[in-house]
């Protein structure tokens, strides 16, 4: 028999309990050098709340409803015991296993059965994320079924807290690195190299313990696996980029799209989005233009698409969301949303790394290949006006911003470093007032963080909701805050509270769009809170007309869909 699943359940109780690190990484690394080899990387998933390796594109597609209601069945308890545990708890996992431990049914666990193993949880796992075609649904729901079923409260605790992916142990990706350099013996920064290779953890300590060092090092890129994509720090203007990146630096329009990773070999072409997804089979024209113009037997690149209009201008970004989520009638909705590709980096190109080439270099090779697919468009200047001028100039374009890279910078993946730095011209603010309040989820469970903003109408003098934030204020801020809607709340749930249009914010946001969710038809696309203005009162606040007259500006850059 493997090990048993209550042992992973156990460590991560412990995890829970602490917050050394050192204890941490001491405990899990013991636990991972117990384990038999084909369990390493299922536990370290585990561990880190995920069913399955980070690139693997399977997923368990199961909605926290659906857990519910199996719990529900399983248990068939009332539902208010689970609402008044999780308001106590802020813990969906911890709320299931008070169910499960107040359950009236008694559960056929009999001295005969034999415990969840680690293996079988996986296998289960498994079962469900390649249930497919028609019933697929209750055939999911079966399997999560007989897993809930055959589990201890504890144990159900954590299957649930795996299955939506919350897990809340403290124990992160890098002190996960830390755990398996220890368990098996390999340097620190061996393991990170590897993971940055392989994009996932699990897998390289499965390496690690049977191969050791050695396997770690002869570890290079394979076309097919993506790897983690390298990130941008926020700088303030463009002075501060070219200062940082030592008086010159190379500057790119950001394009308002979705980051891919294209591979390809030969003819055969993938491409996976910005959280290692295959979308190949969302995207039929860009893989076709891949083929046609990619210069090269096997490569990895970067590049962004964006959805575009009829005269080539940058659409809202979610009409481009809605190419990515689409699975069915792709052919119908690419003629009516065009994209165009973007590319600007190269990763791997016929059997060889260029990470560790100067990012110059690494767009000078990329420049070869792509035939007639266009790069992003640069400057390299050290001359902040010229910057300034190019930075209106891709806003006026209809795009995000600019973004920043140290010309001799190597391409460091999964790092949020210095060398690239991205510099986005926000909208205006909108003074917008707080109409309705949530409770926020796990630290934040007993704080009303999550607001609701409206502007008034100036025709009916309604507040109307425009958006929603948990983004912006501090903890102490929202203490605070939480104290002040509960004192003048209209109503209250155990959801949150309804206040009267008095507190007044400053929000910042990214864009306005199109949106059924509410009632004056528009939504704000990343909403947060830059400012409490208690100097202004509600009837100072912006308007509705206001929101619509920025909404309709953005179009001045922006295409729309016809
Ligand atoms: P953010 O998502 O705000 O952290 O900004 C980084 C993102 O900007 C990347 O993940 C890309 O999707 C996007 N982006 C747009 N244009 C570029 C560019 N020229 N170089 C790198 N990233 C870009």
């Amino acid at each position: 028999m493997g090990t048993p699943f209550r042992e992973l359940v156990g460590l991560c109780e412990s995890l829970e309990a602490t917050s050394k690190r050192n204890a941490m990484v001491s405990m899990v690394s013991s636990f991972l050098r117990r384990l038999r080899p084909e369990e390493v990387e299922p536990s370290v998933s585990m561990i880190l709340g995920r069913a399955f390796p980070k690139w693997d594109q399977r997923t368990l597609e199961i909605s926290w409803t659906t857990i519910a209601n199996i719990i529900k069945r399983l248990t068939n308890i009332d539902w208010k015991i689970f609402i008044e545990a999780f308001r106590q708890t802020g813990d969906i996992g911890d709320a299931t296993k008070i169910v499960f431990e107040k359950s009236k049914v008694k559960r056929q666990v009999t001295l005969l059965e034999k415990p969840l193993t680690i293996l079988e949880v996986r296998r289960i796992f498994e079962a469900i994320a390649q249930a497919c075609g028609v019933g697929s649904r209750e055939k999911r729901e079966r399997l999560v079924e007989t897993l809930l079923g055959k589990a201890s409260p504890i144990e159900a605790k954590y299957l649930v807290k795996i299955m939506i992916g919350e897990m809340r142990t403290g124990f992160h990706e890098g002190l996960m690195e830390l755990a398996v350099s220890k368990a098996f013996n390999v340097p620190e920064n061996i393991v990170q190299r590897a993971v940055m290779m392989r994009g996932d953890v699990g897998e390289v300590a499965y390496m690690a313990k049977t191969g050791g060092k050695e396997a770690l090092l002869s570890l290079g890129f394979r076309v097919f696996h993506p790897i983690k994509p390298m990130l941008a720090q926020t700088a303030e203007n463009v002075e501060e980029a070219i200062k940082e990146h030592g008086g010159k630096t190379a500057f790119e329009y950001k394009l308002d799209g979705a980051r891919i990773q294209i591979h390809k070999r030969g003819e055969e072409v993938r491409i996976f989005s910005r959280r290692l997804t295959d979308v190949t089979a969302s995207l039929p024209e860009i893989v076709e233009l891949i083929r046609r113009e990619i210069n090269a037997k096997e490569v990895i690149m970067e590049g962004e698409v964006i959805a575009v209009g009829e005269d080539g201008s940058p659409l809202p970004f979610q009409h481009l969301m809605r190419r990515f989520r689409r699975i069915r009638g792709i052919e119908a909705v690419s003629k009516r949303i065009k994209l165009q590709l973007f590319l600007f980096d190269l990763i791997y190109l016929n059997g060889e790394s260029l990470i560790d080439l100067p990012y110059i270099e690494r767009r000078r090779k990329l420049a070869e290949i792509a035939g007639r697919i266009s790069l992003t468009k640069q400057l390299i200047t050290g001359n902040p006006e010229q910057a300034q001028k190019f930075l209106e100039e891709a806003v006026n374009a209809g795009h995000e911003g600019l973004v920043a890279k140290m010309l001799d910078s190597p391409y460091t993946p999964g790092i949020r470093g210095k060398k690239w730095f991205k510099i986005k011209k926000t909208l205006e603010p909108l003074d917008l007032v707080i109409v309705a309040a949530e409770y926020g989820y796990g630290k934040r469970h007993g704080w009303l963080s999550d607001y609701y903003l409206a502007a008034r109408d100036e025709e009916t003098g309604e507040f109307l909701v425009v958006g929603k934030t948990f983004k912006g204020l501090t903890d102490k801020e929202i203490i605070k805050m939480t104290k002040r809607l509960k004192e003048m709340a209209i109503e209250e749930n155990a959801r949150g509270v309804v206040v009267p249009p008095k507190i007044v914010v400053e929000v910042a946001y990214n864009e306005i769009q199109k949106s059924p969710k509410y009632k004056c038809g528009m939504a704000l696309r990343f909403a947060r809170i830059t400012r409490i203005r208690d100097d202004k009162t509600p009837e100072e606040a912006d308007t509705i007309q206001k929101v619509k007259e920025i909404y309709e500006k953005q179009f001045e850059k922006k295409a729309r869909l016809a």
